[in-house]
């Protein structure tokens, strides 16, 4: 279980009742330096190079209310950005979080969980229709949750919402607190996996591949409707050979699920976040050579480093045949 070692606490989040359960739950844990602090600012840490201070900020959780209820578009997962954690503790050097939170990515719980969900009633009304909402887009929510108990509170909510659906992505693997829950089959639970060689080199401080398997085959017990996201998808030499060992290994120990979707991401790289991870990872093996690359548009208007057409095209074939030929009854919703 990730036990941080500092938590500080925003003054108005003490005004709501799951500040005021965190505050009582760390003040009772031994050598977690717990505070109350206007700003999210890491004290104390002046003098440390960039790389020390992105580790400590991965152990430093900042309990705080989310103040902007606007939500961003998801695309191509869900329609918006469910806002519940930002930020976690791994240490994944690719991290898709690169771009966005920057060198002190504090691990920010957001304690208005009511509001925020009702703000997603809201544009559930609004639309009328089915409504999905991604719970990982700015984090791995997973890691905290067995202090914050906001996943479980968000699962509720949207058992009970006939037209809203949830789904989030997790490296981890403590989904004990998430398995009795009634579901009602409006939250898809997504693993996201790699071939050993990726989690053993860039996804340190997530949980090994065996432990999120085993994660996936409770999930699945449980009822949940489930997923997996392979990414990001990286090319090396004899990357077919440890993609297919992943599949696989997959294929091998993961129990009869009653639908299965996968999600596959090739790794792509913003400059600001390339100049991000040089300097917090200076010895980084990552593959982050712009000509090498094809450049492309995001959503958000910045633009990324994609690998060019043909690796594109034999990363797909490879993708489709042999998740057709393993998984014959799953779906792939799509490849980027
Ligand atoms: S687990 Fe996800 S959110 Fe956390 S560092 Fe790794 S990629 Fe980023």
């Amino acid at each position: 279980m990730f036990v941080p070692k500092r938590v500080y606490f925003d003054l108005d989040s003490l005004d709501y009742p799951l500040g005021q359960e965190l505050y009582k739950k760390f003040i009772k844990m031994d050598g977690v330096e717990v505070d109350k602090v206007k700003s999210p600012r890491l004290v104390n840490q002046r003098g440390l190079g960039a790389p020390q201070k992105y580790k400590e900020a991965k152990k430093t959780i900042f309990v705080t209310v989310r103040k902007t209820l606007q939500f961003q578009t998801c695309k191509p997962s869900a329609h918006y950005q469910l806002p519940l954690v930002s930020s976690c503790p791994g240490l994944c050097e690719y991290c898709y979080l690169q771009t966005t939170l920057g060198k002190t990515p504090l691990i920010k719980v957001y304690v208005n969980i009511e509001e925020i969900l009702a703000k997603a009633k809201e544009y559930i009304d609004k639309r009328k229709e089915i409504t999905v909402f991604e719970g990982a887009a700015t984090s791995d929510p997973l890691p905290v949750e067995d202090y914050t108990g906001v996943l479980r509170r968000t699962i509720e909510f949207f058992a009970k919402e006939p037209k809203g659906r949830f789904r989030f992505v997790t490296k981890y693997a403590n989904v004990q607190s998430l398995l009795d829950l009634e579901h009602n089959n409006h939250t898809t639970f997504r693993f996201s996996l790699n071939t050993e060689k990726v989690i053993k080199e860039y996804e340190k401080g997530t949980a090994n591949l065996a432990a999120r398997i085993k994660g996936a085959n409770l999930v699945s017990k449980s009822g949940y409707p489930m997923g997996f996201i392979i990414a990001p998808i990286l090319i090396y030499p004899n990357w077919q050979q440890d993609y297919l060992s992943l599949l696989e290994n997959l294929q091998k120990n993961l129990e009869e699920v009653p639908s299965l979707t996968f999600e596959l991401i090739t790794h792509r790289f913003t400059t600001r976040a390339k100049n991000n991870i040089l300097e917090v990872f200076p010895k980084t093996t990552l593959p982050l050579d712009e000509g090498e690359r094809k450049l492309k548009y995001g959503q958000f208007g910045y633009t990324k480093y994609v690998y060019p057409k043909e690796i594109y095209d034999d990363v797909e074939s490879f993708f489709r045949s042999n998740i057709e030929k393993l998984f014959p009854k799953s779906e792939i919703l799509y490849l980027v």
